[in-house]
């Protein structure tokens, strides 16, 4: 047996931020009943990032203890595999609770053999595994694309994100996605300061390597007082109607987890 298909007792420890039972609250899943795993660290600084505890990786986990259950577990840092396994199992009771379990971060293709264990094993319990990622990693991409059943890269615009586009990682992600057929859809954040052209380029970009997959608009949540600003109402429409000039199905959906008070 191979490395790559190392079951979840063989594979690396992870470093882990919590994990959790809530809704989804982005893209066309949203409302779904998810298990969370968020997993530590990540490679970029978004402007408008709303996990910025990801960057570190915490002494311990925090670890809910059951789905309607408030209390945490917190075991050190990091995680075995099958201890995360574990976690998700328990959560999922009764089975069949959630549709599925979204691996997050930070960024979890920091950790690709860790996915592709946590993945392997989740689909055991029945769960169907939907991947959360900035869409700029495509090598690690690759190694878990057998172990997930759904991925959500980003398109990380350089109005909202403060950094360049990363256009190239970008298209290489997305062109595996598409080849795999598992993208749920492309998610680009958008703040007060994008332009219309700058989301018609990026929806030209999506509808040429990525087809299969809405490109999903989300309106940047407010944080107190740093920049961006989330974008006004009034613009939204503006940069829907620039995006369908290329892209044949474009939807504004905002976070609703958020929304909701739920984590
Ligand atoms: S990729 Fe996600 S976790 Fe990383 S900085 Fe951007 S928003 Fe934050």
């Amino acid at each position: 047996m191979s490395a790559g298909h190392a079951p979840p007792s063989a594979a690396p420890a992870v470093p882990v931020l919590e994990v959790f039972s809530s809704f989804q609250g982005e893209g066309p899943r949203v409302g779904e009943r998810q298990v969370f795993v968020r997993l530590a660290r990540c490679d970029l600084r978004c402007a408008f990032c709303d996990t910025p505890e990801s960057y570190p990786t915490p002494d311990r986990a925090r670890v809910q203890r059951a789905p309607d259950d408030d209390g945490d577990d917190a075991p050190p840092n990091p995680l075995p595999v099958a201890d995360l396994a574990a976690a998700v199992a328990r959560l999922d009771a009764p089975r069949g609770l959630h549709r599925a379990v979204s691996v997050t971060g930070g960024e979890p293709l920091l950790h690709p053999k860790a996915v592709r264990a946590l993945g392997l094993a989740c689909r055991a319990l029945g769960l169907r595994v939907h991947l959360e990622t900035g869409g700029h990693r495509p090598g690690p991409l690759e190694e878990v694309l057998d172990a997930i059943d759904e991925a959500t890269p980003d398109l990380k615009l350089a109005s909202a994100c403060g950094f360049p586009t990363p256009w190239d990682a970008h298209r290489a992600s997305y062109r595996l996605l598409e080849g795999a057929r598992k993208a749920l859809c492309v998610k680009a954040v958008v703040a007060a300061t994008t332009t219309p052209a700058e989301v018609e380029r990026a929806a030209a970009f999506c509808a040429e390597h990525v087809p299969s997959a809405p490109l999903v608009l989300q309106p940047m949540t407010a944080k107190d007082g740093a920049p961006p600003p989330p974008p006004p109402a009034a613009l939204l429409p503006r940069l829907h109607t620039a995006a369908r000039r290329h892209h044949p199905d474009v939807r504004v959906i905002p976070q609703a987890h958020k929304l909701m008070g739920v984590r």
